[in-house]
């Protein structure tokens, strides 16, 4: 079992108008197995937190903690987070030019797990991934993320779930720019790496929609870099009818 604690974590980026202040204060704990939304209004810093789970340079943790099992995570280099089980699948995945997905995925692999794949293992294991996610065989020749659709690069996301295997998920609006047949294909691959594995997920979204499809066992609700409201898939549903309003104050506008 693998637990990710987050606690009172403060972060902050710098801009043009000098350090702003993203993050005040989240404190989280994600377990495997577990299933956790953290949804809010566009702005709230759902994808910072993400990003800095992730050890994306862009920002600055000023006080607060992540630890794995115990581990400080703010110490470690980005590399070294994959390795210790932590995966993200990102809102808006890069391109990578000139490095094809088979490329992409056995050099990921190979990195994580300190060794290369058996070949004929992998390779059908890759081919059974694509299949699943209703990949084309061809799409294992193409450039990462280069001229994807967004269904295909989200895809692509899931399959490397699916294939590098870690213990915790981030999956950071994984549910966007989805039509609704993209959407199951996405989710079937996601709850099967939870029942392979026993993944824990800590899935952000703006929408309601995709939690349908992956139950979680808890919701925490983030706005202005705070989590503001925690529950469970109740608080979902409420959110489904409610939206985001109740946590502005009158005339306050919403992203
Ligand atoms: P969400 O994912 O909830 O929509 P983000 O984490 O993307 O929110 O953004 C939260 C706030 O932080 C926004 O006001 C955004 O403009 C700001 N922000 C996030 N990343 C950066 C960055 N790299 N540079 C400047 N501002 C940023
Ligand atoms: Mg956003
Ligand atoms: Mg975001």
């Amino acid at each position: 079992m693998a637990v990710l604690e987050i606690r009172d974590l403060h972060v902050t980026v710098e801009t043009d108008e000098g350090t702003t202040p993203i993050l005040n204060g989240v404190t989280l704990t994600v377990k495997t197995g577990e299933t956790h939304a953290i949804m809010g209004p566009n702005g709230s810093g759902k994808s910072t937190l993400a990003s800095t789970i992730a050890g994306h340079p862009k920002y600055n943790v000023t006080s607060g903690s992540i630890t794995l099992d115990g581990e400080d995570v703010l110490a470690m280099s980005v590399d070294e987070r994959a390795r210790a089980g932590l995966f993200l699948a990102m809102q808006y995945p890069v391109e990578i030019p000139g490095v094809t997905v088979t490329n992409f995925l056995r050099t990921a692999k190979t990195a994580i797990d300190g060794e290369a794949p058996a070949i004929r293992t992998w390779t059908k294991q890759v081919k059974e991934g694509m299949k699943n996610l209703r990949m084309d065989d061809k799409f294992a020749q193409r450039n990462v993320n280069e001229g994807f659709s967004g269904g295909e690069k989200k895809r692509h996301e899931i399959l490397q779930l699916e294939l590098l295997k870690p213990q915790l998920a981030i999956l950071d609006e994984t549910d966007s720019g989805l039509d609704v047949d993209a959407l199951k294909i996405v989710s079937e691959g996601v709850n099967r790496a939870k029942e392979n594995t026993g993944l824990g997920v800590l899935l952000i979204t703006h929408y309601t929609r995709i939690l349908r499809y992956i139950k979680p066992d808890h919701v925490h609700v983030m706005v202005k870099g705070q989590v503001v409201e925690e529950g469970g898939p109740e608080l979902a549903e409420r959110l489904e009818n409610e939206g985001y309003d109740r946590y502005f104050a009158p005339g306050e506008t919403i992203e």
